[in-house]
């Protein structure tokens, strides 16, 4: 039974992290050399990676999750079910603030999972509501 009442896709957190995992390959990270790779699961079965991309200029490097979400939103998608994202690091890594509000804003329903890259077993599961309540919202 759905946890969530527009829940459609069936959200397999395994393939979502190993997705991400996946993705975190493409990793643009000369500076940092943090490589995150992120997934997200729309609710019609798509799984669209992303990887940060970091610029010299330190403040205009992009995180995973937001590169991830601007491919899946500039391919035209609008309903997403859960995003992963995964790090090397203990724990995994935690989306920003930055992240945390996109995320408020185009996947409020989604569930989020975050997992270290030499452990993608264990997988923690957050929702975005939950990383960030009382978000910013602007009425268009
Ligand atoms: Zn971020």
């Amino acid at each position: 039974m759905p946890l969530w009442q527009n829940e459609i896709v069936k959200i397999d957190s395994k393939k979502i992290v190993a997705a991400a995992a996946a993705a975190r390959a493409g990793s643009v990270s000369p500076y940092s050399k943090f490589k995150v790779g992120a997934a997200l699961l729309t609710q019609t079965g798509e799984i669209i990676g992303g990887a940060n991309v970091e610029s010299a200029s330190y403040g205009l490097t992009c995180c995973a999750e937001r590169i991830a979400l601007f491919k899946a939103l500039t391919a035209g998608q609008k309903n997403f079910a859960a995003i992963a994202v995964v790090a090397r690091c203990d724990g995994g890594p935690m989306p920003c603030g930055a992240c945390r509000q996109l995320l408020a804003e185009y996947a409020p329903e989604a569930r989020v999972f975050i997992a270290d890259s030499d452990d993608l077993q264990t997988v923690k599961t957050f929702t975005v509501r939950g990383l960030l309540p009382h978000a910013f919202r602007l009425a268009p």
